[in-house]
């Protein structure tokens, strides 16, 4: 096990930091996010070290390769220059001796470790050229009466400017001063079986040396399970209380399915699903409502959410209000626009479209039909929520890929249809869509106030799609494909690689490639579409591709997202090694829209690393979202999953999603019992545990 720092020098330990250094301390415990006591107190241990325990240096020597701890007096201490610069102090007690080897030193440390000095030194044994020696030991200058402790040292997580000894001492003063009341009952505690709260976070920063270290080291010790308790419900309990605030505003109640929507339904050119046609009355239904809608809507990639998202805008107008729809790239807005003002525009609705791309003028045009409310259904990117945006009546707001935009984005657009200064202090329903399906145990801890419906049924007529993984030296192979494919009539995508240290690269890359392909397939019509080309210019390529004038469309990741051209039926992806799960589905996701049978070839270079293994062995078995959503989680953890804006505040430290989903379950309904008032003290027991628990963090939890 490697010992803390051990490649810095080991700074000899002052007792009392100088005053003058109190505010830097300070500044680096808020960097690890820790500024109250109780911050400190609940800055558990991640695992320890035992220094119970002094082995003679006879036995050391014997049991080398293992951590030990030694004690002895100086014999010698020198500074040698071969092979380089370092500190060589040889340690000796009764029978032995011991050599510590510094390679990194103060000079302070030349003299405090005169001959004579008593040290006490921890670290791995090693059989060296002069007999046994440790490299870069903890240790201490101690006397013979220096007490052993009885308790195993806690190691914590540590950051620049912060020493393990600062942490534990800060740790062991904060928990002088904090309130150590538990927030729990006896009662509850009893029921759950769980520990007190005091007695488990003493163990937990101060273990005893007899303490089962394995329980400690896999959190399956009682005292971890308290604080993995804790941690849950009161996320539970500020889940659930955000939801029950939420209930408790208004919003417009849309109780009228009318003319719009009936003529919309009438003129599609398809019936809905029977998936599609729940997922309509569950949003309908919370749309009459007089509270604010939050729903997410989740389907995987190609099952028609935009037809459903439309409807529901259908119903806000229908009610005399406005509604927006923001996506996350142009192109996705772009078509979002095209397809639903195909729709709308005929039945007399005006569908408006507002982008960062847009010249000045027809901004500005944009926006005064906004805010005069001729504009009934806008549709935009993140234009949509800049400051002189401003809404004459806006009802519901709708956002696509959800996962892209921070929480802070999302709640900007809601609070664009809340004046606070108007009459009606009305919040706008909010649907949200996502193909990433969010596996139970997160929607039950990072979405517990969201309603979710989902879509689980492709359209009709859909082929499953077949996917390859490919070395890339068989590229000319895949060349040939590609060109069958367009003598057949077929469209096909091929997909670059993914470089993300340089844009310019990238982009260079997606020309060549063009290049090469349309070299070596001179009849085609070729496309190209990357992230540095204006919108009017991606537009015209995707316009092109879209009427099936163009066979073949070269991009990078900027048709990850929602682009849908049912003809296309190859997709060639370059490098997919570098891509992520959910990028791979998604972009998978773009064939298979069709009747004709579709084939994903994912192309690699070996050799493979094993995440990136797991990842093509996923996507081959696969196309089922919520089964690649459960091994992204699985792969990648939550905090990727949800992404960091998102996860922010809210992320959990100390239970575990997979191993503690029972826990999340339990934790869940206690905190409905205690918000009910179903147990004595209820009332006081959600005080006191969110405010020990929550702090500031709750905010995060609302949107
Ligand atoms: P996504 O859920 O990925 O956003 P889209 O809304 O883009 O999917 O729909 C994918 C394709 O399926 C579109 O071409 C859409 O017009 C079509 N579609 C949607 N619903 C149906 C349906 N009930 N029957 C037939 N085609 C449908
Ligand atoms: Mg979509």
């Amino acid at each position: 096990m490697p010992t803390a720092n051990k490649t810095s020098p080991t700074k000899p330990s002052k007792e009392k930091a100088p005053s003058s250094t109190a505010s830097k301390l300070a500044a680096s415990l808020a960097k690890l996010g820790l500024r109250s006591d109780m911050d400190l107190v609940l800055h558990l241990p991640m695992r320890y070290v035992d220094e119970t325990e002094i082995t003679p240096m006879k036995q050391a020597a014997m049991q080398g390769g293992q951590m030990r701890q030694v004690e002895g007096l100086v014999t010698a201490c020198d500074v040698q220059y071969r092979p380089r610069r370092q500190l060589v102090v040889t340690i000796a007690d009764d029978d032995a001796q011991m050599v510590l080897r510094f390679l990194n030193f103060y000079g302070s440390q030349v003299t405090q470790l005169a001959i004579g000095t008593r040290v006490r030194a921890r670290g791995e044994v090693r059989h060296g050229f002069f007999g046994s020696e440790m490299v870069h030991p903890d240790y201490k200058v101690v006397n013979e009466n220096t007490p052993l402790p009885t308790q195993l040292t806690p190691v914590y997580p540590s950051g620049v400017g912060v020493s393990q000894a600062g942490l534990r001492r800060e740790i062991r003063s904060a928990m002088g001063k904090i309130n150590w009341q538990d927030t729990l009952t006896p009662a509850l505690r009893a029921e759950l079986q769980l520990c007190e709260f005091a007695e488990a976070v003493k163990l937990l920063h101060t273990p005893p040396a007899d303490v089962d270290e394995s329980s400690l080291e896999d959190r399956s010790h009682p005292a971890w399970q308290r604080m993995k308790f804790d941690e849950l419900l009161a996320q539970q309990l500020s889940l659930q209380r955000a939801q029950a605030a939420r209930r408790s505003k208004s919003a417009p109640s849309f109780s009228l399915v009318g003319e719009i929507s009936n003529a919309f339904l009438m003129s599609l050119p398809f019936a809905l699903t029977g998936a599609q046609q729940r997922v309509l009355s569950e949003i309908r239904s919370d749309l009459c409502a007089p509270h604010p809608m939050q729903r997410l809507l989740q389907g995987d990639v190609g099952c028609g959410k935009t037809i459903v998202a439309a409807l529901a805008a259908a119903q806000a107008l229908d009610n005399g209000y406005q509604a927006a729809l923001m996506a996350p790239t142009e192109i996705l807005a772009d078509q979002h626009f095209r397809k639903i003002a195909a729709w709308l525009e005929p039945l007399g609705i005006s569908v408006v479209w507002l982008t960062g791309s847009l010249k000045k003028k027809e901004k500005q045009a944009a926006r005064e039909k906004i805010e005069a409310g001729t504009a009934q259904l806008i549709i935009g990117t993140h234009a949509l929520i800049q400051e002189d945006v401003k809404f004459a009546k806006l009802g519901l707001v709708i956002v696509d890929e959800q996962h892209r935009f921070g929480v802070d984005q999302r709640l900007t657009l809601r609070n664009k249809g809340h004046d606070e200064a108007s009459a009606d202090k009305f919040i706008p329903h909010q649907l949200m869509m996502s193909a990433t399906p969010i596996p139970r145990t997160l929607a039950m801890t990072y979405y517990a106030d969201l309603e979710i419906s989902v879509i689980d049924e492709l359209p009709p007529g859909r082929s499953p799609i077949a996917t390859r993984v490919i070395d890339q030296e068989r590229r000319s192979e895949v060349i040939e494909r590609v060109g069958a494919a367009a003598a057949e009539g077929r469209q096909i995508y091929w997909v670059c690689p993914l470089i993300e240290e340089s844009e310019t690269l990238q982009l260079q890359t997606a020309t060549d490639t063009c290049a090469m392909l349309q070299m070596a397939l001179p009849h085609l019509q070729i496309g190209l579409v990357h992230g540095r080309m204006k919108p009017a210019e991606k537009q015209e390529v995707m316009a092109e591709f879209i009427a099936g004038r163009m066979q073949l469309l070269v991009a990078t990741t900027v048709i990850e997202v929602g682009v849908d051209v049912p003809n296309a039926s190859l997709m060639v992806i370059e490098h997919a090694e570098r891509f992520g799960l959910s990028q791979l589905h998604q972009l998978r996701g773009r064939v298979g829209r069709g009747s004709a049978a579709s084939v994903c070839l994912l192309m690699y270079q070996g050799p493979l690393g094993l995440v990136a293994k797991q990842r093509l062995m996923t996507m081959r078995a696969t196309t089922d979202g919520f089964e690649i959503a459960r091994k992204d989680l699985e792969i990648r953890g939550p905090g990727e999953f949800l992404g960091a804006r998102q996860a922010g505040q809210a992320m959990l430290r100390f239970a575990d999603l997979e191993t503690d989903q029972w826990m999340v379950e339990q934790a869940r309904d206690v905190a409905q019992r205690l918000l009910k008032n179903q147990l004595p003290d209820s009332a006081a027991m959600v005080e006191a545990h969110l405010l020990r628990w929550m702090h500031n963090k709750e905010e995060y939890l609302r949107v």
